[in-house]
């Protein structure tokens, strides 16, 4: 009782109503805890059948909401699946009080958002909401489509892809006509996955102040855990002065993101594992991007989708800071795509580029595709070169601890590695040690950011802006 009290005051700033969830709290005051803030307030009492943690009598279960209703509460959410004449009477004897009728979905395969929608509409209640467990990013394009059809009706409605994947149903539930979303509260646990804090909704997101002409930019990959362009893009679409919003879309199944969720998006930026298979999706690619093979961000003009490789001008443009590249020997070791941007960049600068990569098979098929020499990995400590590179995901969070190369070869070289969390790897804490100069990934981060920015956005950010979200980031 006592922590929801606390979770009430302390997100109070952020949030605009607040749910109790009476299931959720042991021996809840419901007059308490409807005292506890003057904001709109909506009390629910999920029943276990419904993914809830009630398990008393039904009965009881609607007495504490018709109390609810009875000293003030501004909303009470009562599931469709409660017996009719239940709801119906619910419905009828509802006074200043106002009902949101709700479905939940967990783990079904297949369902009709129509038919949903009509079951709800048919209830007569004030506010429908409808939530699902989702499975992929492409599922987020069902709540888009829940809110759509209410929006037609000017019916207030909810609708949220549930988990991870479905982050963005919260983030943006104004730019498809939505009433209201759910937010996790700045303290205490209990939040969910894909939930997003309710300080980062508004102040992050601006989840509230998105319009039907919004404009929704974002990631895809998977995993996108350690994805932090939300913290990056938004801020900076806010300085360009842009209505547009960039969220996280954790897409496994790409052919299915591209036909539901992909047409409502103005742009995106493409991670693992998606920069080589999302080519085929695209109407255009860019010159760079078809020498290299792998497409990190994508934008649409004229309708057409469009893909290039901001991964190589911002590697090198890091390293160029350091030193110049033509005429000097450049060591990439990896052979997926950010391997296949340096090198390819490095080359077309004037460096002479060698490739070494634990697949000695992919390093030989780079190097003769590439016009470049391959050197074994057995082979790193004979290798002469001037700058190292670390395109492989060693050292990379978790593998904190590894390096992909041995110390002794590093001695007075200029080291980069693409690894950019954390930023201070041990390749180059050990290359710092015996001298050399260090470049760290953040750096290659920042200008392939500022670039895709400038795309989006028309408006080329300054260093020093990137350099300070850069500093804030967690
Ligand atoms: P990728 O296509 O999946 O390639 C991964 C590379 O890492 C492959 O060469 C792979 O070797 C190698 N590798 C993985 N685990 C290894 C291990 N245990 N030992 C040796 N080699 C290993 O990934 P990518 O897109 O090229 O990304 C590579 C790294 O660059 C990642 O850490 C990524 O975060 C970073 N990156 C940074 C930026 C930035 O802005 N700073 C941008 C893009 C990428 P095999 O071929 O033998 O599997």
């Amino acid at each position: 009782m006592n922590d929801a009290l606390m979770q009430v005051a302390g997100s109070s700033k952020y949030a605009d109503m607040f749910e109790f969830r009476l299931d959720l709290i042991p021996q809840p005051n419901i007059a308490r805890l409807l005292n506890s803030t003057r904001k709109p307030r909506i009390v629910t009492c999920r029943p276990e059948w419904e993914g809830g943690s009630f398990m008393g009598a039904e009965r009881k279960r609607i007495e504490m909401l018709e109390m609810a209703s009875a000293f003030g509460a501004d909303y009470v959410d009562i599931e469709l699946n409660v017996n009719p004449r239940t709801l119906q009477e619910f419905i009828r004897r509802k006074k200043d009080t106002k009902v949101i009728v709700s479905v939940h979905l967990f783990d079904a395969d297949l369902f009709d958002v129509t038919k949903i929608y009509k079951a709800l509409v048919a209830t007569g209640a004030d506010v429908l909401k409808f939530a699902f467990t989702s499975r992929d990013a492409a599922d987020n394009h069902l709540a888009f489509r829940f809110l759509s059809l209410a929006k037609q009706d000017a019916q207030k409605a909810v609708s949220i892809a549930m988990e991870e994947c479905g982050e963005a149903s919260r983030a943006l539930y104004r730019k498809f006509g939505g009433w209201a979303t759910y937010a996790s509260p700045e303290a205490g646990a209990g939040v969910l996955p894909g939930q997003i804090p309710a300080r980062e909704l508004k102040d992050l997101y601006r989840a509230d102040r998105l319009t039907s002409s919004t404009k929704i930019y974002g990631v895809i990959g998977h995993p996108l855990g350690q994805s932090k362009g939300v913290y990056l893009h938004n801020p900076l679409f806010r300085r360009a002065g842009r209505n547009a919003v960039y969220c996280r879309f954790p897409v496994t199944d790409l052919d299915r993101f591209m036909k539901f969720v992909a047409p409502f998006l103005s742009g995106f930026s493409v991670t693992i594992p998606h920069k080589q298979s999302i080519i085929k999706h695209l109407d255009a690619i860019d010159p760079t991007a078809k020498a290299i093979g792998a497409v990190n961000t994508v934008i649409r003009r004229g309708g057409k989708l469009c893909g290039t490789n901001t991964d190589a001008t911002g590697a090198l443009d890091a390293i160029e800071r350091v030193t110049k590249v033509k005429g000097k020997r450049v060591l990439v070791i990896g052979g997926g795509g950010a391997a296949r941007a340096i090198a390819y960049e490095a080359k077309r600068r004037g460096a002479e580029v060698l490739i070494a990569n634990r697949t000695e098979r992919k390093a030989k098929l780079l190097a003769k595709e590439f016009g470049v020499r391959m050197v074994r990995m057995a082979e790193l400590r004979w290798a002469d070169f001037d700058i190292l590179v670390n395109a492989t995901s060693v050292g990379m969070f978790p593998h904190v601890d590894e390096s992909p190369v041995p110390k002794a070869i590093l001695k007075r070289k200029t080291i980069f590695d693409a690894v950019y969390n954390p930023p201070m790897t041990r390749l180059l804490r050990e290359a710092k040690r015996v001298g050399a100069r260090v470049i760290q990934g953040t750096e290659m981060y920042l200008n392939q950011a500022a670039l895709q920015s400038e795309l989006h956005t028309g408006v080329k950010p300054k260093a020093a802006t990137m350099r300070k979200l850069i500093s804030r980031l967690k």
